[in-house]
């Protein structure tokens, strides 16, 4: 017992620090050797953060770190005690801190997580579209109305599709065998590819929910699309498994109840430990709504639901002519970051980063382009068939000017024949033959091909 305690109370060295500038916080990370006790408290006049660590000494410069673009203008250190140290932060702004210890990892020892939120600079209201860098924390409520962009006066608005850089900051998401890479990397490589190409076609809007190298909690996330007036969301990660051979894209929306399969299972686990190494846990403890909003949000999840399914097996396919799929149809899984009411939401795994052979391609600029090519095409296809009333893709159907195939209906869990031939306004017959169904009898992920209703049933 006595030597468990010696441990204790022995001195940890701060290794290291690092840095993530996001746009509403800077990340300061202290690398220790163990574990530390730590109080974190302000002064004004002038603005300065003082870190209170005990039982532990600085054995890394404080000067080389990259301030610019940050509140932060200078730091300091002092040693109070052989083992109580103080590093003192001088700051240009006020900012709100917040601090966390995180527990080694896979990549990591023992880090304090220091994170500095800028405040607000004037009380001017904020719209949809500047809001996101400078919002206070609110708890997800569906209650609200996602703030949709409204109508250009005298035009059609465009889809807006928010594109989610997978990982960033302090969780590089997984490794590869090429060294230096990361999937935070590529995912943020890709995501900026598609945002290209989908703002270079008229009547669509792409908006990147992370635009750098930083963290943003899984919930936050759909919080930004939500601000950003999303129709839909589009999560972009690089797959990892323990077996290297392991290979080939997939695609997965959000599961109502458990996973597909067990892979599923165990990938929906590891992504969402993200929020973990980025010490979300801690910050949602404040909020207090989140029981309520949970159980509001599932309600609410069943509509997209479908939506998800269709869109997904649309890029499914297209990636398919141009990678191996891991998996020919869209998986369901319970990720948190596709839990979002109301906004149809993919997690596209682009292919396997621990796959030596595919982790090359993934670095390679041209095959992100084909990438985003191929889930950009998947992406038109279904708002081509399904508009969004108000948009320009709305007008231009409307006006006979996008040729109309039969719309496709792809099958959510808990949903019936019958169910789908009542929300399409067809005839169950109708629906049957159009898919030469013998029987009732539909799995959950098939797609079928709803018949156009007849014009009689339009009010
Ligand atoms: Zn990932």
């Amino acid at each position: 017992m006595a030597a468990l305690a010696v441990e204790v109370f022995a001195a940890s060295d701060v290794r290291s620090v690092r840095l993530w500038r996001a746009p509403d916080n800077t990340r300061l990370v202290f690398d220790l050797s163990g574990p530390v006790q730590h109080s974190v408290f302000t002064l004004s006049a002038p603005d300065r953060i003082v870190i209170d660590v005990g039982g532990a000494k600085l054995v890394t410069q404080l000067d080389q770190l990259a301030l610019s673009n940050t509140p932060i203008t200078g730091m300091r250190s002092a040693q109070r005690t052989p083992e109580d140290l103080r590093v003192v932060i001088d700051l240009s702004a006020p900012v709100s801190p917040k601090s966390f210890t995180l527990a080694p990892n896979a990549q990591y020892g023992h880090r304090l997580v220091v994170d500095l939120f800028d405040q607000e600079a004037g009380a001017a209201p904020s719209l949809p579209t500047t809001a996101v860098a400078t919002a206070p924390q609110v708890p997800v409520t569906p209650t609200q109305a996602p703030p949709k962009l409204a109508p250009v006066p005298g035009g059609k608005r465009a889809i807006v599709i928010a594109i989610d850089a997978g990982h960033g900051g302090e969780d590089p998401g997984a490794l590869s065998p090429v060294k230096g890479q990361f999937e935070k990397h590529v995912t943020l490589a890709i995501a900026k590819e598609l945002q290209r190409q989908i703002n270079a076609e008229k009547g669509f809007r792409a908006e990147l929910v992370r635009t750098g190298d930083y963290f943003i909690p899984l919930r936050k996330r759909t919080e930004i699309a939500r601000k950003k007036g999303a129709d839909l969301f589009v999560s972009i990660h690089a797959d990892a498994a323990p077996r290297a051979a392991a290979f080939g894209a997939s695609v997965y929306a959000l599961s109502d109840r458990g996973a597909t399969s067990e892979t599923a299972r165990w990938l929906a686990d590891s992504e969402n430990q993200s929020d973990l190494i980025g010490g979300a846990g801690n910050v949602s403890l404040d909020d207090k709504d989140r029981m309520l909003a949970g159980v509001l949000l599932d309600l609410s999840m069943t509509a997209s639901l479908s939506s998800s399914l269709n869109v997904g097996q649309k890029v499914l396919s297209n990636m398919g002519r141009i990678t191996p799929l891991h998996k020919r149809r869209v998986e369901q899984a319970g990720f948190m970051v596709l839990k979002s009411p109301d906004i149809p939401s993919i997690l596209v795994e682009t292919g396997f980063i621990s796959n030596p052979n595919e982790a090359r391609k993934l670095a390679s600029a041209s095959h992100q382009q084909t990438l985003a090519r191929s889930i950009h095409s998947g992406v038109r296809q279904f708002f081509q068939q399904n508009p969004p009333p108000g948009t320009y893709l709305a007008w231009l159907r409307d006006n006979g000017k996008i040729p109309q195939g039969p719309r496709e209906h792809v099958v959510g869990s808990g949903e019936s024949l019958a169910l789908i031939a009542q929300r399409y306004q067809v005839s169950l017959a109708a629906l049957r033959s159009a898919n030469g169904l013998r029987s009732d009898v539909i799995k959950v992920g098939q797609t079928l091909q709803v018949p156009t209703a007849a014009l009689a049933v339009q009010p």
